[in-house]
């Protein structure tokens, strides 16, 4: 097996171009595994640590919001300890990622080039409409994380396409992310949740994980509490939720899932699970949006 260290992301993308069968390793946590079980002999290991850029994020302000890019080697370690109050999501995501060595390899683009449905940065990506930014010797485009994610383990990119950052925009409001396990940690997810309120455009963000073939949105979950939240004027008097809105958006998260039985769990037990965590979400949520209003969902 060859293996390429490529100094310059100009260089990394001419070794895919060039060998589109090589296997991308960044924090190395799936790949080594997954080489480790012979799962996998792939004819080059592409590795993209000295690619500086890549392991960095900044700010950029667009015409209405402030966002992320995160490059794509950016650890779970740095979104917790850096951006836990821009990215709130996230970074709850990241905090139940593995242990502390995973989370000091393992990294976002790593997440999304693995694309297991089980995996935690995709239900806080998909809840904040993040973008994912491909690129190849032939451009850069970027992926809406909703059509990221193309089957079970399966992403967008083409066999000459590495992952060169995630484009989200700084939280607007209230975020939130839970997950169910066997355990309290190092564990993957039987089913997870994630959710965003965006007082600014007053919509709803969600994300499921470990519930479908691929994390999906809860598109008419997300419809229905922001009609729910505008008729009932509640954006503005930050009143008290009704349990009748709470329980239909947790009975919309359920009918959005596709779960099915597996070592990990039963599909009816993550069903109650997804309906059980949409409901807390959103009552953590609300209640910090209720206390704090826009400036809700810091740190
Ligand atoms: C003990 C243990 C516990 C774990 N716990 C969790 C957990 O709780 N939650 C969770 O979600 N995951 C968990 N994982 C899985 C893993 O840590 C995560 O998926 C992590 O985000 C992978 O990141 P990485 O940088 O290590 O990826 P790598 O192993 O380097 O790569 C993963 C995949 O992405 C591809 N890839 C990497 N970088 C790029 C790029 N720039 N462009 C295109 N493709 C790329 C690789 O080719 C590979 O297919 C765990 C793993 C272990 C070993």
């Amino acid at each position: 097996m060859d293996f390429i260290q490529p100094a310059s992301w100009a260089d990394a993308l001419a070794v895919k171009a060039a060998t589109p069968s090589a296997l991308p390793v960044t924090g190395g946590t799936d790949v080594m595994v997954e080489l480790n079980f012979d799962a996998r002999r792939p004819e080059m290991l592409l590795d993209l640590t000295r690619i500086a850029e890549l392991a960095d994020w900044d700010t950029s302000t667009g015409t209405d919001h402030v966002q992320i890019r995160l490059g794509a080697a950016v650890t779970y370690t740095r979104v917790i300890g850096e951006l836990g109050e821009r990215l709130p999501g996230l970074a709850m995501a990241a905090r139940t990622v593995g242990s502390p060595q995973i989370r000091n390899r393992g990294t976002v683009g790593g997440n999304l080039g693995a694309a297991s449905p089980a995996g935690d940065c995709h239900p806080p990506l998909l809840a904040a409409a993040a973008e994912i930014e491909v690129a190849s010797v032939r451009g850069t485009r970027t992926i809406a994380a909703e059509d990221f994610y193309t089957g079970v383990k399966r992403n967008a990119l083409q066999p000459d396409e590495l992952i060169r950052a995630i484009l989200i925009k700084t939280r607007t409001g209230p975020q939130q992310f839970s997950k169910i396990g066997t355990r309290n940690a190092m564990v993957i997810a039987v089913a997870a949740f994630s959710l965003a309120l965006h007082p600014d455009n007053r919509t709803i963000g969600t994300g499921i994980g470990s519930a479908a073939p691929t994390p999906r949105r809860a598109k008419e979950a997300e419809r229905f509490l922001a009609a729910a939240l505008d008729e009932a004027g509640l954006w503005d008097s930050r009143g008290a939720l009704p349990a009748a809105i709470t329980r239909e958006f947790g009975r919309l998260v359920k009918q959005a899932a596709e779960p099915i039985d597996d070592v990990r769990g039963t599909a009816a037990y993550r069903l109650h699970a997804l309906g059980v965590m949409a409901a807390r979400t959103l009552t953590w949520a609300w209640h910090d949006y209720r206390q704090n209003g826009p400036a809700a969902g810091r740190g």
